[in-house]
């Protein structure tokens, strides 16, 4: 028997299409397929739909109120688990938590009883089933919409009976078409739910308009799970502008689909709406410091062959090729949006370094902590407003007085600071050496040294020329990482990146300085002992390309040390080991840059009405060189920023969803500049 067709009147009665397997699970007669896979207990459910749309996480950090929406309500299990994250989340969080809106549409509702019988499977459900069954008893037969409502109204289900994709058109997040077209209002969906019997036994679900209701209610950034990876259903995804990425799951069907949707439409620059590209074969990266090696090594396990071109004899030669470099991120006392990147990226960096760790990848690190200190009274100031503001998880950073701060260093302190307990130090050329080896280990790694690219040019295909050495080589896609050197071939000539010089000494060791057991920020930075050095640092000096090591650079270095830290025990330039001067780049506004390359010349003709209306929604695709990327400006904190930017450009380059969302796209995306000129009237 068939009863596709009897929309919400069996809403009422047991659904005549399901039985109840010898585990006790539910089966659809008529789909021939089960509700959830039992193998695991509720496993899949949770890995699939919870952990693909990270939700446990998001109800935890309780920063914005949830609403998701899922097609196939079945026995509930989906939003039940979701419940038992609302309610740990709750507990944390009291009075304060969120709201949470589940939004689901049943074409083939199953009765009370049916839900209560499949749901006995998972016991510690059933006092928050029992509750939802009592209101859902309750229902009006004949209504098409059930509201019911959880922990005071905290939690609001509606469950919508109709297909899928003709109850998600009835919702709206448009005040005025709620009115006049008569539709629910609805906040945008943020985390989406694909439930419904496979592509091949429910066709009828899986098609073109249901896709199009779920981007039209999506907000920026929205999650999408589902168990199905099935070609159409993918492709369906990606038109209608969902970025995909596959991933294992537990269970029968062990593979499954987490997906954003990533269009930028309400943020309205524009930077982002460009046609999907196919993921490339074979890229060239240039560069090889801890910007390109963080890239390369994860591009190759996209398994992307890489050619990597270093102008040097040998690798990281640039400001990768430091002794010993801090990692930690620029946190101010507001969450504002430099210190909400190098928090995102700090906690982006420890992940990859762990990982390389754990991969029995060696370089010399200490994960000793960094002490910021309040060596002038404007940083005592900071220091309050630091723990009167609160923006920053404990761990991540607090504040310190003096006595805490001299047992964390090893080192009798005098004064109070900041204290991030996670971050420490590595050795950085030993690091980007190490990463391109594990790189190189893949096979998919071919290094080209003593390749100074001189040129680019673009071929009709859209792919790259790349000039050098007499030679010219072929490229599918090019990613600039050159550092310093970024802007001096175009077209990156065309972004306004600068070099800053800067110099390191290296210090001898000796007994008293041996004890410091943390790394020490001043108005500049002190290291631990490693290899019988500690550094002390760096000079700035903007828009200077010379790196020739300079004696007042170590004496400002020296003085800088003991001005900050009269206390410390006393170094000379007797005592230097070795100095080194390399080149940071830089851009206006110290944020780093990652994406695709820009054709500047273009942005005026087609974003000239920003100069009247900055708001101005933009909906033409932004102009970029083809296949041409660019990350660099990573300043002197390459070590924290490296690993974000790389992920965001596999993103890029992957068509999978990008780590950040699209307000922070903006303020690394390459053309961010052009559009701030326009909008700024400063655009010839
Ligand atoms: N999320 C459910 C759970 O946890 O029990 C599992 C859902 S089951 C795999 C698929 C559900 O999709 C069924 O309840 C079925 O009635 C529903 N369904 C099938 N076709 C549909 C359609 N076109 N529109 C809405 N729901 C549909």
């Amino acid at each position: 028997m068939n009863n596709k067709k009897t929309s919400s009147i069996s809403a009422s009665l047991n659904n005549d299409n399901v039985t109840f397997q010898q585990n006790g699970s539910p089966f659809s007669q008529q789909f021939d397929d089960i509700y959830f896979d039992t193998q695991f207990g509720y496993g899949q459910s949770e890995d699939v739909f919870i952990k693909g749309n990270d939700i446990a996480d998001r109800l935890l950090t309780n920063e914005q109120a949830l609403v998701i929406g899922e097609t196939g309500f079945g026995t509930g299990l989906n939003f039940f688990l979701t419940l038992n994250h609302f309610m740990k989340a709750k507990a944390i969080h009291q009075q304060s938590i969120k709201p949470l809106t589940y939004i689901s549409v049943e074409k083939y509702p199953l009765s009370g009883e049916q839900i209560e019988q499949s749901l006995s499977l998972f016991p510690e459900f059933s006092p928050i089933v029992a509750e939802f069954i009592a209101q859902y008893r309750q229902r009006n037969i004949e209504a098409s919409t059930l509201e019911l409502s959880f922990f005071d109204g905290l939690v609001q289900l509606v469950l919508i009976f109709d297909d899928a994709t003709q109850g998600f058109e009835k919702l709206t997040s448009n005040v005025k078409q709620a009115k006049h077209q008569n539709k629910r209002l609805t906040s945008p969906i943020n985390a989406w739910y694909l439930d419904g019997f496979s592509p091949a036994k429910n066709p009828e679900m899986w098609n073109d308009d249901l896709f199009k209701q779920l981007a039209r209610l999506s907000k920026d950034d929205a999650t999408l799970a589902t168990f199905t990876v099935a070609g159409l259903v993918k492709r369906g995804l990606i038109n209608v502008g969902f970025r995909l990425s596959q991933t294992e799951a537990i269970g029968r069907k062990n593979k499954s689909i987490s997906a954003k949707y990533q269009q930028n439409r309400n943020a309205g620059k524009g930077y982002v709406l460009r046609p999907h590209h196919v993921k490339p074969t074979r890229v060239a990266v240039i560069g090889s410091g801890i910007a390109a090696a963080s890239l390369v090594y994860k591009l190759t396990k996209e398994n992307i062959r890489v050619n990597l071109y270093c102008q040097d004899e040998h690798l990281a030669q640039g400001g990768s090729s430091n002794a010993i470099g801090a990692v930690y991120p620029l946190l101010h006392q507001d969450r504002d949006d430099i210190s909400d990147f190098y928090h995102q990226a700090f906690v982006c960096a420890l992940g990859f370094y762990q990982s390389l760790t754990d991969e029995g990848i060696n370089y010399p690190h200490q994960w000793c902590g960094v002490l910021d200190l309040a060596f002038k009274p404007a940083l005592v100031e900071r220091l309050k407003r630091f723990d009167d503001i609160n923006a920053w998880p404990k761990d991540i950073i607090h504040s310190i007085d003096a006595k805490q701060a001299s047992e964390i260093a090893g080192i009798p302190i005098e004064h109070d600071g900041l204290y991030m307990p996670k971050a420490g130090w590595v050795a950085p050329q030993k690091l980007v050496k190490a990463i391109f080896q594990a790189a190189d280990d893949t096979g998919f790694l071919k290094v080209k040294t003593s390749c100074h690219i001189t040129k680019l040019t673009q071929v009709a295909n859209g792919h790259w020329r790349l000039h050098h050495n007499n030679k010219v080589d072929n490229a599918e896609q090019v990613i600039m990482c050159g550092g310093a050197q970024s802007n001096l071939i175009a077209p990156f000539d065309e972004l306004p990146l600068y070099p800053v010089r800067g110099q390191i000494s290296s210090m001898y060791t000796n007994n008293d300085i041996g004890k410091l057991s943390t790394v020490i920020c001043h108005k500049g930075y002190l290291t631990p002992e490693n290899d019988g050095i500690h550094c002390i640092g760096a000079t700035f000096d903007k828009d200077e390309r010379n790196i020739e090591v300079r004696e007042q650079d170590d004496l400002y270095n020296l003085t800088m040390y003991q001005r900050s830290l009269p206390n410390f025990p006393k170094w000379t330039t007797n005592d230097i080991k070795a100095s080194k001067a390399r080149l940071r780049c830089m851009t206006p506004d110290h944020m780093p840059i990652a994406g695709p390359m820009p054709k500047t010349d273009e942005y005026y003709q087609h974003y000239q009405h920003l100069e009247k209306d900055k708001n101005w929604s933009i909906n033409t695709p932004a102009p970029y060189y083809e296949n041409l990327f660019v990350m660099s400006g990573l300043g002197a904190r390459g070590l924290c920023s490296a690993p974000l930017l790389a992920d965001i450009i596999v993103a890029d380059i992957c068509g999978t969803p990008y780590p950040v969302d699209s307000k922070m796209r903006f303020n690394l995306a390459p053309n961010r500049f052009a559009i701030k000129d326009i909008i700024k009237g400063k655009f010839k």
